[in-house]
């Protein structure tokens, strides 16, 4: 592993990794390099760069150093040999299929997806002669029957936006590479901090910087981390030639930012959603709930082999359905409406009417949305605070449900 340092805990590895002062004049915090080209000693110099005979940055939309810096570090705590950086998650999905697939390939996805996502497969990359097929990976044999000789990959999110539901990343490779197909695994929920999926056999990892990674709610940003043959033709097909989705210096600075707290904030998103999801899954206003640490979630078990915490987001429905949810959801008050997740800010939506309304509602019965599912992402508050927003917004949204009892469940 060309970026392998010598430091192993993650925290550590999330603050240093790829670092070296020295070349900075041992500036703690890297400058950031804002700048669009790069000037070459002699005109040969540059002819070599364009032909990939010698190293170095021409142009930033190929690379630069900040950028640069940021793709080791994630490398690093993803466990892949190289990765890429680019302006946002569609930005890295896009970018990553269009250079991997052709007209006559066949794709093979879970049924639930991030909205986008789903509308890329279903309404873009099929403009282009590439069959979609959907399975539901949550059963590895599903993509046994799913697979032919044509499918070039498998993609999954895993756990799954908004559902939660969870891929077994081992099972699915497995299966996948026997067939020659490879694993690509959105790790946008999990982060590298609690499921390592290259370590689990899938080849390449995309995410959306903009939630935890990022973490601060300021910045849109993707990643990709795999091999570094595939990384580098993602990098002068994909992202140099067909997207241009370049991520910006300023806010690979911002992601690096965010990345020295990753351990810390998922520590806190994880102890507070395990917190809340308890206590939601007592309430009398909730029907249903989602969450990896609960007993009662259905793949509790592979919650545990491959996640190290069951994560900071939860999805619930309430007793009432989709309009005690939408009364509920307008009577918080801290907890912000808002679509994106992994934020310090708790955050609420509705995936029907909002991330999920590029499905049709006939696609999100078939691909396991339910229209009053809520998706709840638990931020960095002070835990109690969050569930006493809750508390009073169920108290005044479900007509049947007595306050004694909210107030019961608020006690320590
Ligand atoms: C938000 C999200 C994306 C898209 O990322 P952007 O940064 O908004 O482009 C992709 N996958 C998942 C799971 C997401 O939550």
């Amino acid at each position: 592993m060309a970026n392998k340092s010598p430091i192993s805990g993650f925290a550590t590895r999330a603050i240093h990794a790829g670092n070296d002062s020295a070349n900075e004049q041992g500036a703690l915090v890297p400058p950031v390099y804002m700048t669009s080209t790069f000037a070459f000693d002699t005109a040969e110099a540059g002819g070599e760069m364009f032909a990939g005979n010698l190293p170095g940055h021409f142009y930033s939309r190929v690379s630069n150093p900040t950028l640069d810096l940021l793709e080791r570090r994630l490398a690093d705590l993803e466990g892949a040999d190289a990765a890429l950086s680019t302006a946002s998650g569609i930005g890295a999905i896009t970018s990553t299929l269009w250079t991997i697939l052709e007209a006559g390939d066949e794709l093979v996805v879970d049924q639930t997806l991030y909205g986008c996502t789903f509308a890329f497969f279903q309404a873009g990359l099929t403009k282009f002669g590439i069959r979609i097929v959907t399975a539901d990976l949550t059963d590895p044999e599903n993509l046994a029957a799913a697979i032919t000789p044509k499918t070039k990959a498998v993609y999954f999110e895993t756990p799954a936006n908004p559902n939660m539901r969870l891929v077994d990343i081992r099972a699915v490779s497995a299966i996948a590479h026997g067939h020659g197909a490879l694993v690509i695994v959105d790790n946008t929920y999990a982060t590298p901090y609690l499921t390592r999926p290259i370590a689990l056999g899938a080849d390449i990892v995309v995410h959306s910087a903009t939630k935890y990674l990022g973490g601060h709610g300021d910045l849109i940003a993707g990643l990709v981390a795999g091999p570094e043959d595939l990384i580098r033709r993602i990098r002068l097909e994909g992202l140099k030639n067909m997207t241009g989705a370049v991520m910006a210096p300023l806010t690979a600075f911002l992601v690096m930012r965010g990345l020295k707290t990753l351990e810390i904030r998922m520590d806190r998103h994880c102890a507070s959603a395990q917190k809340v999801a308890e206590w939601l899954a007592d309430h009398p206003a909730v029907k249903s709930i989602s969450y990896p640490g609960l007993d009662i979630f259905p793949q509790r078990e592979l919650a545990l082999c491959q996640m190290s915490q069951p994560g900071g987001m939860i999805a619930f429905e309430l007793k009432d359905g989709l309009q005690a949810g939408i009364t509920f959801m307008n009577r918080l008050k801290m907890i912000k409406r808002a679509v994106s997740l992994g934020d310090a800010e708790t955050l609420i939506q509705h995936p029907a009417s909002m991330t999920h309304s590029t499905y049709t509602p006939q696609e999100r019965a078939r691909h396991g949305i339910s229209e009053g599912l809520v998706r709840l992402s638990v931020g960095l508050e002070t835990a109690d605070d969050i569930m006493a927003d809750l508390s009073q917004a169920f108290n005044l949204a479900n007509r049947h449900f007595t306050p004694a009892k909210a107030m019961a469940h608020m006690t320590p």
